[in-house]
């Protein structure tokens, strides 16, 4: 298989998608330019006049038929993910599961999370202080092919709830997934360019993150991610950054050893490995890393490969990340990393056996960079100290695991990361109500939850005058002697501790 090919039929150039486990052909999409991006970003902005300004319940009434709409044609959706992607069917349709369960929590819990709410009104006793969340405009999202479905929803989901239009680019890889969503979108959704798709490479997605959106919300390496940003400055665009990981996982002393190492093999090779969140390394109590090496090794064993349903992982999507997943193995074992399974002579094409390393050390390129791939290399420790600081020696911080029972969740706590898991792994991303994203080179902002919901919306302070005080200070009308009021009002409220009953105080003074 090669890269996707870039082909002209008549004026317009097109992009192949190309199905990785069997190098056909899948279909081929526009090669669009930065003044067909901006049409569609323009056409968000009309769209955004109407879906902005619908109620809650009319605009949910209209996300309900979408995602109706997109459960009536999951076959479809997922055949399309598994040709385009190369993942199983089987975690086609959970992508697609997972990428639906968020559009309904966010269809339902917008109205609630975005509710205008009171605050208190600090020294200001006579003011009402209410704040409110209000969308933004259009909202460009810029999308991985590791997901291509389930990653983008993230975003997608939310600003749509959040009263926003969307301009959606997909990965050159996978643009046929977002292709067809935007089209269940337009046919569900009676307002027009509500959701839209461009499609291209890197161009497309540098348009994008130039045109005038209101906000982009992108998804990929951190490369690339600092490109956008770049581009996001010149119009002093803001920017959600969801990038790559290296999430460590924790197993104590007294973990459950084969539930670990369960967890371990799902995480470190589901979807190829090619999941930001993927297990890309594991730190094992010494007490238990002989028992935790045989067993993930035994379960590793299990794990078929191949094109076909039957295969638990596919072939590897992007063609240039087997050369990476080749050079992090040939660089560990170069280094004295020890192979259990797999390893770089048992990648075929663009199929990568599940690899397994043991004698792995800090220096190694595959304890430091995203790997991507079905490797998992294992790291004895001997206290959860040792454990946390090379968990944390890290310039990512997207997602973790920890296993263990006493203690289990101050092991937790101290990993700096954007989610954890604690006895099981990955699981954080498919609850709706849990914030998604990173910290470090994983990013910023982020998606699901109710913090997914507020990303996606300006937040408006309102301070109303409920009535007026005797001595108005913010006036040039300050009666002789107010230097000494003030002074005193510091003092009686900072200087005694009575800051906590401001409001009531400052209401005597000002008699
Ligand atoms: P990528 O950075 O190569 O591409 C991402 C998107 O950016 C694609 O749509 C691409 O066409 C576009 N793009 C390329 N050049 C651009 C430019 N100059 N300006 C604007 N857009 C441009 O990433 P990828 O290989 O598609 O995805 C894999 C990466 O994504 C991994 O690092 C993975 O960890 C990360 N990822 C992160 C999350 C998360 O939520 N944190 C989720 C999935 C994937």
């Amino acid at each position: 298989m090669a890269a996707p090919q870039s082909e002209t039929k008549g004026a317009v150039e097109f992009i192949e998608s190309l199905n990785p486990n069997t190098g056909e052909v899948v279909g081929a999409v526009p090669d669009m330019t930065a003044e067909q991006v901006d049409a569609a970003v323009e056409r968000a902005r009309v769209a955004f006049e109407e879906w902005g300004g619908l109620s809650f319940a009319d605009r949910r009434e209209q996300l309900v038929r979408f995602r109706r709409a997109l459960a009536a044609r999951v076959d479809e959706i997922a055949e399309l993910i598994h040709k385009e992607n190369g993942k199983p069917k089987v975690d086609a349709i959970m992508e697609a599961f997972m990428a639906i369960s968020h559009l309904a929590h966010a269809t339902n819990r917008a109205e609630k999370a975005l509710r205008p709410h009171k605050v208190g009104s600090g020294i200001m006793a006579n003011v009402r202080a209410v704040i409110s969340y209000h969308p933004l405009g259009v909202v460009g999202v810029i999308g991985p092919w590791n997901y291509p479905m389930f990653t983008p929803f993230g975003s997608i989901g939310y600003a749509l709830a959040a009263g926003n239009t969307v301009v959606f680019k997909p990965s050159e890889l996978t643009p046929l997934v977002g292709q067809l969503v935007a089209e269940i979108a337009a046919k569900a959704i009676s307002i027009p360019n509500v959701l839209q798709v461009v499609t291209g490479a890197g161009r497309a997605g540098a348009a994008l993150a130039k045109a005038r959106v209101n906000k982009i919300a992108f998804t990929g390496s951190a490369g690339t991610g600092k490109k956008v940003m770049a581009a996001a400055a010149e119009n002093l665009t803001p920017v959600l950054m969801e990038l790559g990981g290296k999430d460590p996982m924790i197993v104590a002393e007294d973990a459950d050893v084969d539930k670990a190492a369960e967890a371990a093999v799902f995480g470190a090779l589901t979807n190829a490995g090619q999941a930001c969140i993927s297990v890309e390394r594991a730190y094992v109590a010494s007490g238990v890393y002989d028992r935790f090496v045989d067993k993930v090794v035994d379960e590793v064993k299990k794990v078929r490969v191949g094109g076909d349903d039957e295969a638990n992982i596919g072939a590897i999507t992007r063609p240039a990340q087997v050369d990476i997943i080749r050079d992090h193995i040939e660089d560990a074992v170069a280094k004295g990393a020890t192979v259990l399974t797999g390893g770089a002579d048992k990648i075929r094409g663009y199929f990568v056996e599940p690899t397994v390393l043991t004698d792995v050390t800090p220096d190694m390129k595959i304890m430091r960079d995203e790997t991507f791939g079905p490797v998992l290399p294992i790291v004895k420790v001997q206290s959860a100290e040792e454990a946390i600081r090379l968990a944390n020696d890290t310039v990512f911080g997207l997602g973790s695991s920890v296993f263990g029972k006493a203690g289990v969740r101050d092991l937790a706590n101290r990993v700096r990361a954007g989610m954890t898991a604690i006895n099981s792994v990955m699981v954080f991303a498919s609850m709706p109500t849990l914030p998604f994203g990173g910290v470090g080179d994983s990013g910023f902002g982020r998606i699901h939850g109710d913090e997914g919901l507020r990303e996606f919306t300006r937040t408006q302070a309102t301070a109303e005058e409920r009535f007026a005080l005797p001595m108005n200070l913010l006036s040039f009308k300050l009666p002789k002697g107010t230097y000494e009021r003030i002074r005193g009002m510091i003092q009686q409220l900072y200087g005694g501790g009575v800051a906590d009953r401001a409001g009531g105080v400052l209401r005597n003074l000002l008699r």
